[in-house]
């Protein structure tokens, strides 16, 4: 089986200082205060980064979204619906929102990690 990754998306901004650790987990290459869009490569529309769950079940999770050139805004999103239609243990959930641009989770290959 052929698989066709997309790369990351390049899109990074600046972290507010109080939101910085909440989000260094996920840029761990990145100077601190540098924050990066976990997306696949999409032409258009805000970048985001994943924050934190919320509490429950389907309650979605907190996203931190921008444009380029303007700061971080956070939102709630309701979790992305797909699953990769893999058998067993080899089932992936995309771990993105609902209406994410570029492809599910699962296709998104982060050019910095092995
Ligand atoms: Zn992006
Ligand atoms: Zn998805």
């Amino acid at each position: 089986m052929t698989v066709t990754r997309v790369r990351m998306c390049d899109g990074w901004t600046y972290a507010p200082a109080r939101l910085a650790p909440l989000l260094g987990e996920h840029a761990e290459d990145l100077p601190p205060g540098l924050v990066r869009c976990e997306l696949g490569a999409h032409a258009s529309g805000p970048h985001h980064v994943y924050v934190a769950d919320l509490d429950g079940r389907e309650t979605g999770a907190i996203w931190a979204a921008w444009q380029s050139g303007d700061p971080l805004a956070l939102t709630v999103l309701p979790d992305c619906p797909c699953k990769n239609g893999q058998p067993g243990v080899q089932e992936e959930v995309c771990c993105f929102f609902a209406g994410h641009s570029g492809p599910c989770s699962w296709d998104v290959r982060d050019p910095r990690s092995p």
